[in-house]
């Protein structure tokens, strides 16, 4: 068996970011997927942080516990956090830093249910809110 170096999730038969790649791809047919395409890009990147700083991670797990926990908006918190998310800023580790590797409840593996947007986006917020729940206090 395989694990993912980053999330450690089986990566045997398929990798994480397949699976990624295949939720956004279902996002067009559901308004529901869609409207959590917040959450499924940020525990994506919050689970595979080797390329980001450790400020960048923590500021998207703050982020995306607003976003659970005191309902902000993802305008705003685009708002408040626009030089981690403006994709060209992006602030990048130095080549060869170590990154964490956490012990995580829920991995992307966990949400992608084929042909089902309903229990995808469902899937989607219970793994958002076990990434919060593991990463404790920031
Ligand atoms: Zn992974």
């Amino acid at each position: 068996m395989k694990n993912c170096p980053q999330c450690g999730a089986d990566n045997d038969k398929i990798i994480c970011e397949q699976v990624f790649h295949t939720i956004l791809s279902m996002e067009p047919d559901s308004p529901k997927l869609q409207s959590e395409h917040f959450k499924t890009v940020a525990c994506y990147i919050i689970q595979h942080p080797a390329i980001y700083t450790d400020e960048a991670i923590k500021a998207l797990v703050s982020a995306l516990r607003d976003n659970l926990n005191h309902n902000v908006s993802v305008s705003e918190i685009l708002k408040r956090h626009s030089r981690i998310f403006e994709g060209t800023k992006r602030v990048r580790k130095n080549e060869g830093a170590a990154f964490v590797q956490k012990k995580w409840s829920m991995t992307i593996r966990d949400c992608c249910v084929t042909n089902d947007c309903e229990s995808t986006s469902d899937n989607i917020v219970k793994w958002a809110k076990s990434i919060v729940n593991d990463w404790g206090a920031v």
